[in-house]
């Protein structure tokens, strides 16, 4: 959470929960006046992308703060509600449009379309009182948007006096490490899907829609269709757009799991079910031909895998972050995968710059300061949580 002040008001960007945070915890939430009681000074938060750790206090805001974040992630997140426990009912004072200006109060914002693993994201240039500050929000230059990453160095922002800088891979990784490409990542799936004689199974996030369009070209590469329940058709169609894969396309299959149907039928939702039956699949199609499918996979649809009986010849792919890979459930995941046949790898790559990337960055804004976040904790003193940076930059 950064919070900008400016002629008397504030603006928050951002109000992410740390990944291994509990958004109930006390501590975990900065002492911001206006953000949990009322304050006029708090002019609203606004939320670069939808990601948990950038919107995950959403939740401890005060009802009607003012929320400014992109008419995809809105919907996005919102679809994902339906699914999904702890998440607020948005309604967006404002949206981010790229090169769009948005004033509120005192604060001129122009959003910058970014590349990084969700949809919608935006870096933001933010004007105030004579000064220009640049948030880079999370970025990257090797996902299937990286132009926009080359179109921010080569025409950057003029005149930034602070970058707040994302610093996701400073202190995790080596300072010449690179990432691969969504594109490398496409061609490895590919890979295994020609090698995987029954069901290739990828679990990723459904919300990453960057890595749902490498996995459904490398499934069209392959000759298979793209399975996806009924959680990812609905983010897919969240996104707004013909040109991302959705269910009404001939390549692209529903499977509802027994767990959705049940959920569906208690709240009486089966508009959602209609609007996907185009390509509609059941256990016994996918039984009767798992080597013609691969599907987005999570560990909830596993029960009725092995109740539909077509795991034989199946290939599981983690494609995702493999921090996760050390959690118990994940692990205990793994091992049902193991005990049923289903042999495993990890394809993925990073939702966020490398250091050459950053530094690329840094030099084409080449703000007066730089101050770079989200860097690994090692670099805090683990004596204080939040930290106030006096900025006020005199002309000259
Ligand atoms: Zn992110």
């Amino acid at each position: 959470m950064i919070e900008l002040e400016a002629q008397g008001q504030r603006l928050l960007l951002d109000c992410g929960l740390p990944l291994d945070g509990d958004a109930n915890d006390e501590a975990v939430l900065p002492p911001v006046p206006g953000f949990s009681e009322p304050d006029p000074s708090l002019l609203g938060v606004v939320i670069s992308h939808g990601h948990r750790d950038h919107w995950g206090l959403l939740g401890r805001a005060l009802a009607g703060l003012p929320i400014f974040l992109g008419a995809a992630t809105e919907r996005i997140l919102n679809t994902s509600a339906f699914f999904i426990r702890d998440l607020p009912a948005i309604a967006a004072a404002g949206h981010l449009a790229d090169g769009q200006p948005l004033c509120i109060g005192p604060f001129t914002i122009t959003p910058h379309l970014v590349d990084h693993s969700a949809f919608d994201a935006y870096a933001l240039t933010i004007e105030a009182g004579g000064r220009r500050l640049f948030y880079s929000g999370d970025i990257r230059s090797h996902g299937r948007k990286g132009a926009l990453f080359e179109k921010l160095v080569s025409r950057p922002p003029q005149g930034i006096d602070v970058m707040l800088m994302e610093g996701s891979s400073l202190g995790r990784l080596d300072e010449d490490a690179r990432f691969p490409t969504e594109t490398e990542i496409e061609t490895a799936l590919t890979d295994v899907f020609g090698r995987t004689p029954g069901m290739a199974l990828v679990a990723a996030s459904a919300q990453n829609i960057d890595r749902v369009v490498s996995i459904f070209r490398a499934a069209k590469r392959s000759g298979r269709t793209l399975v996806v329940d009924l959680y990812a058709a609905e983010m897919l169609h969240a996104t707004g757009r013909d040109s991302i894969p959705q269910t009404s396309w001939p390549e692209v299959a529903l499977f509802t799991p027994w767990h959705q149907r049940v959920k569906v039928k208690k709240a009486g939702r089966f508009d959602l079910i209609e609007r996907h039956k185009s390509g509609r699949l059941y256990p016994e199609d996918l039984a009767a031909h798992p080597e013609r499918y691969v599907l987005l996979f999570r560990a909830s649809l596993l029960d009725d895998l092995v109740k539909a009986g077509c795991l034989s010849g199946a290939h599981a792919i983690w494609s995702q972050w493999a921090g996760y890979l050390k959690d118990e459930k994940t692990a205990a995941l793994l091992a049902m995968l193991k005990a049923h046949g289903v042999g495993f790898e990890i394809v993925h790559t990073s939702g966020h710059a490398s250091i050459p990337d950053l530094k690329r960055l840094a030099a084409a804004i080449s703000p007066r300061a730089l101050v770079p976040i989200d860097v690994a904790p090692k670099f805090y003193p683990a004596s204080r949580s939040f930290w106030r940076l006096d900025l006020a930059l005199s002309a000259g």
